[in-house]
């Protein structure tokens, strides 16, 4: 047996080991068998560093599952796909909470800039929680999705005190609908410019144009889809689910 090379792997940027000119070892983030053509040069072992920033994403992926998740999954952000045509859906039919709050359309950068943002991201972390599809839309809906914003905003910290400290997380749904349904206006959108839930509401995939069936696609992940017409005696799980971009 030859002695190994170790290369990068150009999705998930972690050190892989080579023994053949061919085949490569799976590599433990994107799951996939890459051809040795496929990676980018690397001349040394994988570094120490490498090792750890590694694992303590790997904490932070079981953080997020100790949190509630039903599964988390960490993913390449080179396989984020957004779309326009999806963030136009927040105006086209306008959804009731277009333009109230700091963290919806068109008070977010969008779709363009949020591609620009993903070039200095190279993983995230993808997570869904599961739930009866009747609670989704059921009275019980708002805490559902404040349980998501929380979530997102607690792996995001978590993913902070590790290290990445650059990290930024995604949620859905409005905050305004979800933490200032009682308010009449969006703090951080009048003069004081402050928001009331700065430790918890984050901004929605959906003003970003994230695809999040393909995101949840390439975690891996089953998206339960549930609707206002779903039958729950039919489909009996929901999901929603948030994003961690981690750097
Ligand atoms: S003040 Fe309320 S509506 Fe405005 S960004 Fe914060 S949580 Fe959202």
């Amino acid at each position: 047996m030859t002695n190994p090379d170790y290369l990068k792997c150009p999705k998930s940027d972690t050190a892989i080991e080579i023994r053949t000119d061919e085949a490569a070892e799976k590599s433990p983030f994107c799951k996939k068998h890459c051809k040795k053509k496929q990676f980018l040069k690397r001349s040394t072992a994988p570094s120490s560093t490498s090792d750890k920033k590694n694992a303590k994403l790997q904490k932070v992926m079981q953080y997020a599952k100790k949190t509630g998740a039903t599964e988390a999954k960490i993913i390449s952000t080179i396989d984020i796909v957004v779309e326009e045509k999806l963030a136009n859906m927040c105006l086209e039919p306008r959804c009731e909470n277009y333009g109230l709050s700091k963290n919806c359309p068109p008070h977010v950068s969008g779709p363009s800039q949020f591609k620009k943002q993903l070039e200095n991201f190279n993983q995230a972390i993808v997570f869904k929680i599961d739930v009866p599809s009747e609670i989704l839309f059921s009275s019980e809906r708002r805490e559902l999705f404040q349980l998501l914003h929380e979530m997102a905003a607690g792996i995001e910290q978590y993913a902070v005190k590790m290290g990445f400290k650059n990290s930024k997380a995604y949620a859905g749904d409005s905050c305004k609908k979800i933490f200032c349904y009682d308010h009449p206006e969006c703090l951080a959108l009048s003069e004081k410019g402050k928001c009331r839930n700065p430790q918890y509401a984050r901004p929605s995939m959906s003003g970003f144009g994230i695809n999040v069936l393909k995101l949840m696609e390439t975690a891996g992940l089953t998206m339960n889809m549930a609707t206002h017409n779903t039958d729950s005696d039919e489909i009996k799980m929901g999901s929603v689910c948030g994003l961690v971009l981690i750097c």
